[in-house]
């Protein structure tokens, strides 16, 4: 008796949740917006229909930091990560070394205010720009809770080619389970300030939610409940003392000059 009641409840608590979620795709299908990806609740569902995961291995990083200057990397602590922001580095064919110079070279060029923490390259490597625990200067009024991923491509569609995507699923499913958050907490520069970035991403919807999908699909795969026997950062600094000290850079810019 007992038991046919706590199933009866069980049923009813997952076709809920199912339904909830049915709801939400519908809707989102329906109006192409995304504002259903932060409703509330979202979370709370999605943990009672499957037990949370981390994943503990990082995929291979190159940590080259760029070098401390007030146009991409100011030194300014990163106080609290709440979303991971994707970028696309809007120069089609370049690749992820290419970008970091860009970024550092800022010092020099002082263009723009422009910096990621990470770029993933056209055949999937993954170069640092920032310490982890520094801001960057990519998604205006987040900059102070967020860390940024720029992604190469090849054509002007903006699509990321296959390895950069499957390096961009890996990374991002190690850098979430760090900052204890899940695939819903992924977001497009597009969904902060409407900017066109990352393209594809943003003209196709779908290919979006399917990244957040494969990205959930990863953890599911690949974490666990407790952190393993081998885990790795892959390289990545979470930290750089280095960066107080300018005037070292400074230095070297002189050097160069002359
Ligand atoms: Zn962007």
């Amino acid at each position: 008796m007992y038991l046919a009641r706590f199933l009866i409840f069980l049923i009813l608590i997952l076709s809920l949740g199912g339904t909830f979620l049915l709801i939400r795709r519908s809707v989102r299908q329906r109006t192409g917006n995304e504002y259903a990806l932060s409703m509330p609740g979202e979370k709370k569902i999605r943990e009672m229909l499957e037990p949370t995961k981390r994943v503990y291995i990082a995929p291979p990083v190159s940590a080259r930091l760029i070098r401390p200057n007030e146009f991409s990397r100011s030194g300014e602590s990163l106080p609290e990560v709440k979303n991971i922001f994707i970028h696309y580095t809007a120069n089609p064919g370049t690749g992820a070394d290419q970008n970091r110079d860009y970024f550092d070279g800022l010092a020099e060029s002082q263009i723009t205010s422009a910096s990621a923490h990470f770029v993933i390259g056209l055949e999937g490597e993954i170069v640092q720009c920032l310490p982890l625990d520094e801001i960057g200067y990519a998604v205006k009024g987040r900059n102070y809770d967020s860390i940024s991923i720029e992604c190469c491509y090849l054509d002007e569609s903006g699509q990321f080619p296959d390895a950069t995507y499957q390096s961009l699923i890996e990374l991002c499913a190690y850098l979430l389970g760090r900052y204890e958050l899940n695939e819903f907490d992924l977001m497009r520069h597009y969904d902060e300030g409407g900017k066109l970035c990352p393209k594809y991403y943003v003209e196709h919807p779908e290919a979006w939610d399917k990244l957040i999908y494969d990205v959930g699909q990863y953890i599911h795969d690949h974490g666990t409940k407790e952190k393993p026997e081998y885990a790795s950062d892959g390289g990545i600094i979470a930290s750089d003392p280095v960066s107080i000290d300018t005037d070292k850079g400074a230095a070297e810019d002189e050097e160069n000059e002359q």
